[in-house]
């Protein structure tokens, strides 16, 4: 349904969402459970609810998400889901043999109250889970959080069960990426090694979910961190999370379980929050920022100047989740762009608190929410109009109905690709934005213009 009949009018809604600006915890811990070597995720609830997770993540990526479900009926809804995982577990590593299962559970497997853990024990004991291969799981109920909560929760339970210390610091760093893409997992490490740090990256996506036809069809695909690496990261010298909200969590697990200090910084999009990761990786290794880097650095740098007229005030509607929304509100106002417009469906008082603080200087009302839908999200552009609105693809909606320049950024994006492929992160990242700004901006003064004010070079 197009949502031209919106009412402009705000009326405090307490217990409606409308249009949510978030999907479920399950989805977050499936990406985040992709991103390990020959891992199988594992939904510990009905069918629904995996279709559901697998659906988005296949239609976001346009690859097979491969993952299994512990097939509720009405039995399990009443006597627990214990002899079904059991099953499962026994089914998936005699079919499918994964070096590893990642079971996440749903909001009716949370509801019941099943113990996780004492069903992996009762696993272990009745020899189904086979010699070297292992069982990890994550509690997600989707009535608290969303999609990043279960994104973080999988991530922190890779410590838990994973990371040892030997007693030693290796000259080794580990990255906790965030809720990014393959393709922004793959710069990060591109400019890790640029700086000749060796790194472990956990989650990694990278070759899992943008991999390459072949066509041939790999149930494991090659990518993803290896059960070793995770279990060296607990002797590495240091991490660096990016992304509060995603990476905390498992960054401060590790500091507590391994003693290895962590740096929590925000993603690094925009030339501010890559300049700060870059920093800090060069400080905590002990290195020289090479020339690519900075060069990179100065063609981003070298389009914002250029293209300045362009930029220059023009208001924006953001809508997505916190970690990224506040790197990208702090690259949107250094360019002298006006972000007016700040929502995420996930509810984060740090958000409200940075995002308030980045556009404190801004000449202009700023509108700030999380934990709110896309409903808010809508009045407030239809009450104060922008030039462009950023968001996912659920936005395209708002993006006809108010005729409004638009451009794809962040979960899930259904109707367009190149996210997989080409980062947003970075000081490379940074010039897609701004790449995808100007092409929306100008494109809209082409299709506005006279005839006669119609512009070959711009
Ligand atoms: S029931 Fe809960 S876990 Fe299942 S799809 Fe809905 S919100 Fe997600």
């Amino acid at each position: 349904m197009l949502l031209r009949h919106t009412p402009k009018e705000i009326t405090e809604r307490k217990s409606l969402t409308v249009n949510p600006a978030k999907t479920c915890q399950p989805i977050g811990a499936m990406y985040a459970a992709l991103g390990i070597h020959g891992c199988l995720p594992h939904s510990h609830g009905s069918q629904g609810c995996y279709a559901y997770h697998r659906s988005t993540l296949t239609r976001h990526y346009k690859e097979p998400v491969m993952a299994a479900t512990s097939s509720f009926t009405e039995g399990a809804s009443v006597f627990g889901g214990q002899s079904n995982l059991l099953q499962a577990i026994n089914n998936i590593f005699t079919v499918y043999e994964p070096d590893i299962i990642a079971v996440h559970t749903t909001c009716l497997s949370e509801t019941i109250g099943d113990d996780i853990p004492q069903i992996l024990g009762k696993a272990r004991v009745d020899n189904k889970i086979p010699e070297g291969k292992f069982v990890i799981h994550a509690n997600t109920p989707s009535y608290v959080g969303t999609h990043v909560t279960g994104f973080a929760n999988m991530t922190k339970a890779m410590v838990d069960y994973f990371a040892i210390s030997n007693g030693h610091k290796e000259p080794r760093i580990n990255i906790i990426p965030g809720w990014v893409e393959p393709s922004d997992m793959h710069e990060i490490k591109k400019i890790a090694r640029e700086l000749g740090v060796p790194i472990v990256m956990f989650p990694d996506t990278e070759n899992v979910l943008n991999g390459p036809q072949t066509g041939k069809f790999e149930m494991f695909p090659k990518g993803g961190v290896t059960i070793d690496e995770l279990i060296s990261a607990g002797s590495s010298q240091g991490t660096i999370a990016l992304g509060g909200l995603a990476s905390g969590p498992a960054a401060k697990a590790l500091d507590s379980k391994c003693k290895v200090p962590c740096e929590i910084l925000d993603l690094p999009i925009g030339i501010k929050a890559t300049d700060r990761f870059v920093d800090a990786l060069r400080k905590m290794a002990g290195v020289n920022v090479p020339d690519t880097i900075t060069t990179e650095r100065g063609q981003l740098l070298d389009i914002v100047t250029d293209m300045q007229a362009y930029l220059y005030h023009k208001k924006v509607a953001l809508v997505g989740d916190p970690d990224p929304l506040i790197s990208l509100t702090e690259f949107l106002v250094s360019i002298d762009m006006m972000p007016i417009h700040i929502l995420t469906g996930t509810k984060d008082k740090n958000f409200e608190k940075r995002i308030k603080e980045i556009t404190e200087d801004i000449p202009h009302d700023v509108n700030i929410a999380s934990g709110k839908d896309m409903m808010l999200f809508h009045q407030w552009v239809k009450n104060d109009p922008v030039d462009l609105l950023m968001g996912n693809t659920y936005v395209k909606y708002i993006a006809r109905d108010e005729d409004i320049p638009f451009i794809r950024f962040g979960f899930p994006i259904l109707d367009r690709i190149g996210h997989s492929y080409f980062p947003m992160v970075c000081y490379r990242g940074g010039m897609r934005i701004l790449e995808k700004i100007l092409e929306a901006l100008m494109d809209r003064i082409d299709r506005d213009s006279t005839e006669i004010a119609f512009d070959l070079v711009m």
